[in-house]
């Protein structure tokens, strides 16, 4: 059976209690991180994940919580002589930063001792990784405002949501959104779990996103400012029972069983 294992939960903000948000979808067969930020490797070496497991790494968008531990997995990776092929599923206009940012640390493709295959995606374009994991992205607004700056019009700004399919089941991952409206970006599928993050949207934003009628069957929030948490759990106590027993506040090494 599948399972969500989050690595980190935390925003932006480093804090004691969470590493930075990246979670590890698990099957039988294929092992994927999704993003991989600053401290990954001490993240998954807490919570008992050997770097040898991952088979791929799915990236959301550049902000350092979500992609700048890359280089020092790679070096642990390459400490614990892996031999297999890791895949890096990447917007295709962002593929070419991985690839310099590990040149520029020193890890160059034929001295690693593995095949590191840059996968890179297109928007709204399905990419099938087996028969259990497929994954659609659509780009989000959470880059937005930063991308207006002038003298950085050459940059891309890409920042993507995904519904990922794993055994069947939707996930609509949000990562790191801009506003509300981003919530919809898969309204066109049905959602069985919604991993929403709650450092840019409100959490009763999260919740009005939906009818009754569609709500998906569980709602996970995470990337969570340990500040916000008290407010967090306070909102979620003062929501009516049917709607407070579909919603998970993460913390790091929660495991939910597809
Ligand atoms: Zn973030
Ligand atoms: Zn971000």
């Amino acid at each position: 059976m599948a399972e969500l294992i989050f690595i980190g939960t935390s925003s932006g903000k480093t804090t004691l209690n969470r590493f930075h948000s990246s979670i590890l979808i698990s099957t039988s067969n294929y092992n994927l991180l999704i993003d991989a930020g600053d401290g990954i490797s001490k993240a998954l070496l807490t919570q008992q994940v050997s770097y040898d497991v991952i088979d791929g790494i799915l990236f959301s968008h550049l902000h350092p919580d979500h992609y700048t531990g890359m280089a020092a997995l790679i070096v642990q990776m390459k400490m614990i002589e892996r031999k297999k092929t890791l895949d890096v599923f990447i917007n295709s206009e962002l593929a070419d930063v991985i690839r310099n940012f590990l040149i520029q640390s020193y890890l160059f493709p034929e001295r690693i001792g593995f095949v590191i295959e840059y996968h890179q995606l297109t928007d709204n374009i399905k990419f099938n990784i087996n028969d259990d994991i497929s994954f659609i992205p659509r780009q989000n607004s959470h880059l937005s405002s930063v991308s207006k700056l002038d003298d950085y019009e050459s940059q891309s700004f890409s920042s993507s949501s995904f519904l990922l399919s794993v055994d069947d089941k939707n996930i609509h991952y949000t990562s790191d959104v801009g506003e509300k409206n981003d919530l919809q970006l898969f309204r066109d599928k049905t959602i069985d779990c919604l991993i929403s993050e709650v450092t840019h949207i409100k959490p009763e934003d999260i919740i009005t996103a939906f009818d009754k009628s569609d709500l998906p069957g569980r709602i996970i929030l995470t990337h969570i400012c340990d500040d916000d948490l008290i407010s967090l759990q306070k909102f979620i106590l003062e929501l009516p029972e049917n709607l407070k027993e579909k919603i998970i506040i993460a913390s790091d090494g929660l495991k939910i069983k597809l």
